[in-house]
């Protein structure tokens, strides 16, 4: 059977031993999953302890909250994809480091460029940062579409630091809210003649200028 590129990628990547977390007790290394044709993108900071046994990412506490936050922007998991910054768990947990970010930056890059989502949605600093390549915190840039060369970026709290901090989930539920307003905004309605599309067709505008100024 030919291989996509998407699975291409992932079966380059299944024994994967570029850092360190190789040998720190990852189970699986977790590529991403969902709709290869997605307009839509989700992108987290790293697979945790569920992620690892199961090799899909949100797939735990944060997945389920997730799910949920999706149906209330209208979206569904079968009609987005899901991806991280990091492939492979760290252990106990712990923030991803430098050095990895830098080694598995370009299969996320390389996983953008094959799906060619028009939405890339970033769920917390690590993916925000790494994708918008600033230091910023993910407070001062959430609900806000940024026009990036290929993609619209559209950074979001992650939803495990509303479980951790149940005072942030009113403005994460908000803030999906603002994301639903936006893909109504910005998406196509259905040709009616078309069989049943499985992802949104997203129509985006071209880059706004004030918003590319945001950062000086
Ligand atoms: N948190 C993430 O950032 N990614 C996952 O896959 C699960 C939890």
């Amino acid at each position: 059977m030919t291989l996509t590129p998407l699975q291409e990628l992932a079966k380059s990547l299944v024994n994967c031993e570029r850092c360190k977390l190789a040998t720190l007790g990852r189970s699986q290394v977790v590529f991403g999953v969902g709709n290869p044709h997605a307009s839509i993108m989700f992108v987290g900071e790293a697979p945790g302890s569920n992620e690892d046994l199961k090799g899909e990412p949100f797939v735990g506490a944060a997945g389920k909250l997730l799910n949920d936050l999706l149906a209330s922007a209208g979206l569904s998991r079968d009609q987005i994809y899901i991806a991280n910054v990091i492939k492979c768990r760290p252990p106990n947990n712990r923030d991803p480091e430098q050095d990895e970010v830098e080694t598995c930056k370009p299969f996320l890059l390389q996983q953008i460029r094959l799906i060619q989502p028009k939405l890339v949605c970033t769920l917390g600093n690590w993916a925000t940062q790494t994708l918008l390549e600033r230091k910023v915190g993910i407070t001062k840039v959430k609900a806000q579409a940024f026009y990036m060369k290929d993609f619209v970026l559209f950074p979001l709290l992650h939803p495990a630091a509303a479980l951790h901090q149940g005072n942030l989930l009113p403005t994460l539920k908000e803030d999906f809210k603002k994301l639903k307003e936006f893909l109504d905004k910005h998406t196509k309605p259905a040709e009616p003649t078309s069989t049943a599309p499985t992802a949104p067709v997203l129509n985006i505008e071209s880059p706004q200028p004030a918003q590319m100024d945001l950062f000086g």
